[in-house]
């Protein structure tokens, strides 16, 4: 397989090299230059991790041989992943069962093992965090010998447990707190990547949710879902949407044979995307602070491959994707009544797309959402919203009792430079 730049589709560039250079030169996203139809036959018979083979095979097949990847697979797919029925008709997909609890384990399991499988190199991974990624990141890299992770944050816009997750870590894993919001420390790596003079002093990579084995496993839990559910009925996947990496991953599942209805793309008060869907005209914007940070996104880095998922064509997108957002209140409200009438505690981002289900509902139709982490990690919010003191498992208070370590840095890019550099 092929990988061509969303900016030009006739600079194609081979699997481990996109891998390793996470961005295209052009600032483009690389794309598949073909989307192979794997899922179009019966996989429902197929173990998690024996899906997991079957999907990524023909994306890696040049530069992995297939008793390598069946091993990836089974050690990035090493814990569950159930479908979990909320009330009739809506089903959880609970990703929150690895390491750090948050849906990006997966993508970040898979690209940390797929890069020392392609090279030995010495390497530096960076990595702009809006929250989960960050945790998830430095646990899929963390200990791995001749890799360095680079983490930036935006100081007092995550949780205090995720800044705790990033700067407890030690070893091969530094953070820097960004004086500033998201969007800055995803300008700063952004731009370290466009930066000849100091990609010669350093060999950057990119762990954020634009590299290709960030994203494109990400695919594989849809069609599991799929297959767990095992519906006459058309189902609908509601998705809590940031940068939107995980939706384009489950159109990507679409595309590849997956029998999936359409898509919801729930976001919180970012509503770039939903706006999108309903004028046809994308206005990126400053992001907006919400409790439900991890989306808190104002221009989408994955936007680019959602587009190119509908041949750049609004009105095909539109057949298949619905937008829905809502405020705080509303999100602290949806947590309360799902609560109270389902037992089934929802963290802040996967009640925004429990709630656009709820609003959206055709009883005719099978709907399933995803629940990209667990409650616990929003420990203030959910207290707040249930009056309740939920427990924090046990992997996750571990690091609660040690200092943080991270460097405060303005958003400027001399320092940062100076910083990787030293
Ligand atoms: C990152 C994240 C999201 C958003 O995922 P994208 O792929 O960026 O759209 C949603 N929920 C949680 C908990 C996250 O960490």
């Amino acid at each position: 397989m092929k990988y061509f730049s969303t900016n030009n589709r006739h600079q194609l560039t081979g699997f481990a090299q996109a891998l390793v250079q996470g961005l295209p030169d052009d600032n483009g996203l690389f794309f598949p230059e073909s989307i192979p139809l794997t899922l179009e036959n019966s996989f429902e018979s197929l173990s998690l991790a024996e899906l997991g083979a079957h999907m990524l095979s023909p994306f890696v097949e040049s530069d992995i041989d297939r008793s390598s990847l069946e091993r990836i697979c089974s050690e990035a797919l090493s814990f569950p992943i159930p479908v979990v029925e909320v009330e009739p008709g809506i089903s959880a997909l609970e990703l929150f069962h690895g390491p750090t609890l948050a849906f990006k384990d997966v993508g970040a399991r898979f690209l940390a093992r797929m890069i020392r499988q392609v090279t030995d190199e010495k390497l530096t991974v960076l990595v702009a965090t809006s929250g989960d990624t960050g945790s998830a990141v430095a646990n899929g890299f963390y200990g791995v010998e001749g890799i360095d992770v680079v983490i930036l944050y935006p100081s007092g816009k995550i949780s205090d447990i995720q800044e705790k997750q990033l700067t407890t870590m030690g070893g091969n894993v530094r953070a820097i707190e960004v004086e500033g919001v998201f969007d800055d420390c995803q300008r700063l790596v952004k731009q370290a990547f466009l930066d000849d003079s100091l990609r010669q002093k350093i060999n950057l990579t990119s762990a954020n949710s634009i590299n290709i084995m960030r994203w494109i496993p990400q695919s594989i839990y849809y069609a599991w879902a799929i297959g767990q559910m095992q519906s006459d009925n058309s189902i609908t996947i509601s998705v809590p949407s940031g940068n939107f990496g995980n939706l384009a991953a489950g159109v990507l599942a679409m595309k590849m044979g997956a029998p999936i209805g359409r898509f919801i793309a729930a976001t919180n008060a970012n509503h770039i995307v939903p706006d999108y869907i309903e004028t046809g005209v994308y206005t990126p914007a400053s992001s907006v602070a919400t409790i439900s940070n991890a989306m808190d996104v104002g221009d989408p880095s994955n936007f680019p491959r959602l587009l190119e998922l509908f041949d750049n064509d609004h009105y095909q997108l539109k057949e298949k994707l619905h937008g829905y957002w809502q405020n705080d209140e509303k999100t602290l409200s949806t947590i309360r009544a799902c609560s109270a009438y389902n037992h089934y505690t929802l963290d802040p981002h996967g009640a925004i797309a429990y709630q656009a289900i709820v609003e959206k509902r055709d009883p005719a139709e099978e709907y399933l959402f995803l629940e990209t982490a667990h409650p616990s990690k929003f420990k203030d919010v959910i207290d707040e919203a249930l009056g309740s003191d939920i427990a924090i498992p046990g992997r996750l208070a571990d690091c609660l009792s040690k200092t943080k370590e991270a460097t405060l840095m303005p958003a400027d890019y001399d320092q940062f430079v100076d910083y990787l550099c030293s």
